[in-house]
């Protein structure tokens, strides 16, 4: 199976200690490790492990992302939902993504059990870009990714796989299905703030 590209954001905080300057998942706060893969888990908080054990047949506990549950590595298809999201968080930025192992398609993105930076994007506002230039610089050569501008970086990331981008004029699942996906997808990505998770 050709590997998955998708496109997501992070929060990259110059001033924590603990991160420092790292990748990190907006709201799941997962640090993604630099020239490593990041796997999915179903939860890293037990409480919630617990509260989503049951959306996960039981044979198959360990393996994340569960279709049922809303677990897995987070990327959309497209760069417009993440630009839309960039415009309004300071230190928050775009990028491309390899995914691959298990993934699960909604409409909108995709969940997926392993994933890597591709790419980050140049923040589009000139003051952004002025005030983060040394922390992107920084990021960038710990993951030993380019910083590219937004209208290269589809082109870029399409080097390493393809996009799973549902076709509309395939055959489609169950209506009934086709209408939970979509309301799931939104409904996770509401619920964990207008950011991505995992
Ligand atoms: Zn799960």
């Amino acid at each position: 199976m050709t590997p998955a590209v998708g496109y997501r954001f992070w929060r990259v905080d110059p001033d924590d200690a603990w991160t420092r300057g790292r990748l990190q998942s907006p709201v799941a706060e997962t640090l993604w490790p630099p020239l490593e893969t990041l796997d999915a888990e179903c939860q890293t908080r037990p409480g919630l492990r617990l509260a989503r054990a049951g959306l996960h047949r039981a044979d198959e506990l360990r393996v994340s992302p569960e279709p049922g549950c809303s677990c897995g590595i987070y990327a959309y298809h497209d760069i417009a939902p993440m630009t839309r999201a960039l415009r309004e968080e300071p230190y928050m930025f775009g990028g491309a993504v390899l995914c691959w192992g298990r993934i699960v398609i909604h409409p909108e993105g995709l969940r997926a059990e392993h994933a890597r930076p591709l790419a980050l994007c140049r923040p589009e506002s000139p003051g952004v870009l002025q005030r983060t230039a040394p922390l992107l610089e920084h990021v960038t050569r710990e993951y030993a990714i380019p910083l590219l501008e937004l209208k290269d970086l589809v082109t870029y990331a399409s080097e390493f796989g393809a996009s799973y981008k549902p076709d509309p004029s395939e055959p489609q699942p169950r209506t009934i299905d086709r209408v939970r996906n979509a309301v799931s997808f939104r409904q996770l990505v509401r619920r964990l703030g207008k950011a991505i998770g995992g």
